[in-house]
């Protein structure tokens, strides 16, 4: 395919313009390039779609402002592989944009353009599927069951009996569409519409499938395989394509919409990639040192407690968190130590803590500046 050109180039608009004037450029160039106006003209059909493109992404917040940051690369796998947007797509898109050029004397509009058929669209499916922070550090294949439409196996979809019981649309000869010329200020012009006997099938079903009722589409359950990546969050949103439910009479199929939910730790807490955990030592191991096991999503590790640690301090086990889901490295285990201060002593215990507290070497001297003890918590809570 060749280089794509700049969104802001193909509109016609500066880096910094508004939504309405991105609007009213891309209306402008729709009108002008409309298959309808320029009825087998190959440019005028590019034309259009690179505007739509264009206006697909700049008038989205999100995708304007990853294409601001990298350009044509950073909307990889965001809806426009290979050949771009379908006329389809477009009228399906955009058909309030279309709308409104009303007073023209009515341009085809959804679905209209060069495709003969109205495209009927399945609808989509939602379901929501349950992970484990260990699941979520690895990735994992998923089967879920989901029920849904599917194409009906006896008329294979079409919704007429035995898949053959139908007869070409009279009125529109089968293409779904009827055009009229009509005399304009602007000259003549043609206009297109879906046909009004088929509904835009192009076909009229004799004699309905009776294992469907002329739907085309069947209840079923089907067992997907979801290949979940690694870095997931509670809230996200994978889209499969076509997964969803069969399109009434044949078409093409919705898509399948997996919303993720992040099961909580019994013991880690996830902050973005990181993972944080509280741990308590007693107020000898403080002083002299000692090794406490740490939970990590692999298994319990363990870690060294340097003699006189100071409560608070931040132990940060590198790459011991969850993977980027973009593929930007591993976050951390960030481990608190506490130090444990014990309540409700005998009076035998209160005797040694009492011998202690006359010992000098117990009385606080220099120990951390207050910017630094200030710096650390600041960093523990970020
Ligand atoms: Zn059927
Ligand atoms: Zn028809």
């Amino acid at each position: 395919m060749a280089e794509k050109r700049d969104y802001y180039e193909v509109l016609g608009v500066s880096k910094n313009a508004e939504a309405a004037e991105i609007k009213k450029a891309y209306r402008k160039l729709a009108l002008q390039y409309h298959p309808d106006r320029n009825p087998g003209d190959k440019e005028a059909e590019e034309k259009f779609k690179e505007a739509a493109e264009a206006y697909d992404v700049l008038s989205n917040e999100e995708k304007r402002r990853r294409y601001d940051q990298f350009g044509h690369a950073g909307l990889g796998g965001g809806g426009f592989s290979g050949g771009g947007m379908s006329m389809d797509d477009i009228f399906a898109h955009f058909g309030d944009i279309f709308g409104s050029f009303g007073g023209f004397g009515g341009f085809s509009g959804f679905g209209g353009g060069r495709s003969a058929h109205r495209v009927n669209r399945g609808t989509n499916l939602r379901v929501k599927v349950k992970m484990t922070l260990e699941e979520i550090a690895t990735g994992v294949e998923k089967k879920i069951k989901v029920k849904k439409y599917v194409a009906d196996t006896h008329c294979h979809g079409t919704g007429a009996k035995d898949g053959n019981s139908f007869t070409t649309c009279s009125t529109c000869h089968g293409t779904g569409q009827i055009t009229r010329v009509q005399n304009t200020i602007l000259g003549a012009m043609q206009t297109t519409s879906t046909c009004p006997t088929c509904e835009g099938e192009g076909k009229i079903i004799n004699e309905k499938c009776p294992h469907c009722n002329g739907e085309g589409v069947q209840l079923s359950e089907e067992v997907i395989s979801l290949n979940i990546p690694a870095g997931v969050a509670d809230g996200m949103q994978l889209s499969l394509s076509g997964k969803g439910n069969a399109a009434r009479r044949g078409g093409v199929n919705g898509d399948l919409i997996v919303l993720i939910e992040e099961i909580e730790h019994a013991e880690l807490v996830r902050d973005g990639n990181d993972l944080l955990y509280n741990t308590f030592i007693s107020f000898p191991d403080a002083v002299l040192g000692d090794s406490v096991e740490i939970p990590t999503l692999e298994g319990k590790v363990k870690v060294k407690i340097e003699p006189g640690t100071q409560p608070g301090k931040i132990l940060r086990l590198k790459g011991k968190g969850i993977p980027d889901i973009n593929g930007y490295g591993k976050g951390d285990l960030l481990v608190k130590v506490n130090v444990w201060i014990p309540k409700n002593l005998s009076r035998e215990d209160k005797k040694v803590v009492e011998d202690l507290k006359e010992r000098a070497f117990l009385k606080p001297v220099g120990g951390e500046s207050k910017k630094g003890f200030f710096k650390k918590m600041k960093d523990f809570f970020e």
